[in-house]
């Protein structure tokens, strides 16, 4: 196993005397940090206030190259107890590969009982190896914390909720970032202690490695998953010319832009991280305008946590008008220009 060749070594790099921070009853929470080896990524601090909602300690695991400013802003929340490091140039883009032997080896040496993430790209890619290989069912997308092993989770494109109830040690956990509030309270104490952690893995041994990352343009809008105001255009809006309006709309609001799976796969439209739903982006933006969406239940799984839900749609059978807050039945091509022209 990979992690047989992982020799790793823990330092304390604060004073005093050593202590093991890690609960031996109660929980104690390691937290997958989601940074770009810059800042913390928005959404992450949704997941703090689900790690403190399990109670008990908190530690944050950061893996990154050259990510002193995510340490430092780690650092800088509130009722941490412990930031654990491990920083490689392997490390600059954290796969399932170079991430989970060195989560085994955090796990042994502290043994946590919860280890958390956010149910995003980073998280979903690393939390099910690191189940497979710590022999433990990783619960996925938890909307609601009730006790320390006690969650529910959306299932069947977010149409039930599953509410259950976790026996095996270490419960790991992936959280739906848009159902917790994000953390904001900053510390004033600053006691948090930080452990360095070595990454000695033989790069043969990985068994992957990353080659190269394309981040497709977002002309500048804001991001999607965390943007207040959402626009969405659907196949009602028709081809690359016509997707224009839905983008012109969404600049004048200061929204992001988003798509239905239809349009993501018509391809030349829109790039696929824009695709709302089951399988794209879960968002809850304060207002969320569809454009010629009819709202089957994968793209609604992706937006009913929105506050208020507009669509425009020519069919007033569309299903979207079924959850919309406010629905206007017209052409989008030509209700669009109009609202360009009032906003
Ligand atoms: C396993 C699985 C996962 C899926 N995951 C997702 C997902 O994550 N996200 C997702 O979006 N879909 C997903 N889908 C696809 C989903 O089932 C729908 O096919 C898709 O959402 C439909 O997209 P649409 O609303 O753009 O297109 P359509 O369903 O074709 O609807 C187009 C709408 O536009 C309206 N319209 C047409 N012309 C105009 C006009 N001029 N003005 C105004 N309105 C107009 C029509 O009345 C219609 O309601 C998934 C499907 C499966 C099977």
């Amino acid at each position: 196993m990979l992690s047989s060749f992982l020799a790793t070594r823990f330092q304390r790099t604060t004073g005093g005397l050593w202590r093991s921070l890690s609960s031996t009853a109660g929980v104690s929470t390691m937290l997958l940090v989601d940074h770009d080896n810059k800042h913390l990524s928005p959404t992450f601090f949704s997941a703090i206030t689900a790690s403190k909602k399990l109670g008990g300690e908190v530690s944050m695991f950061v893996a990154g190259h050259k990510c002193d400013s995510v340490v430092e802003e780690c650092l800088s929340i509130d009722g941490i107890s412990k930031v654990i490091v491990a920083s490689d140039v392997l490390l600059e883009h954290p796969t399932a590969e170079t991430m989970t032997p060195l989560l085994v080896a955090a796990q042994k040496q502290f043994s946590f009982s919860h280890i958390l993430s956010n149910h995003s790209s980073f998280g979903k890619n690393i939390i099910p190896r690191l189940g497979a290989v710590l022999d433990v069912q990783p619960v996925a997308d938890v909307v609601e914390i009730r006790a320390e092993n006690h969650f529910v989770r959306p299932f069947y494109a977010g149409n039930a909720l599953m509410e259950l109830k976790v026996s095996e040690k270490p419960v790991i956990l992936t959280i739906r970032p848009t159902a917790f509030e994000k953390h904001a309270k900053l510390d004033e104490k600053k006691g948090t202690v930080v452990e360095k952690m070595d990454f000695d893995a033989p790069k043969e041994a990985i068994g992957s490695e990353f080659v190269s990352m394309k981040v497709p343009e977002k002309g500048g809008r804001p991001d999607l998953s965390t943007a207040p105001i959402v626009v969405a255009g659907g196949r009602g809006v028709g081809s690359r010319e016509k997707f224009e309006w839905v983008e012109k709309l969404a600049d004048k609001l200061g929204a992001a832009v988003g798509a239905t799976r239809a349009v993501v796969d018509a391809g030349g439209i829109i790039s696929n991280d824009a695709q709302i739903g089951q399988t794209g982006k879960i968002i809850a933006p304060e207002l969320y305008i569809g454009v010629g969406v009819s709202g089957a239940i994968q793209h609604v799984a992706g937006i009913k946590d929105s506050k208020v839900i507009v669509a425009i749609n020519k069919d007033p059978e569309a299903p979207i008008f079924q959850v919309a807050d406010f629905g206007l039945v017209a052409d989008a091509l030509k209700a669009v220009p109009e609202l360009l022209e009032k906003l």
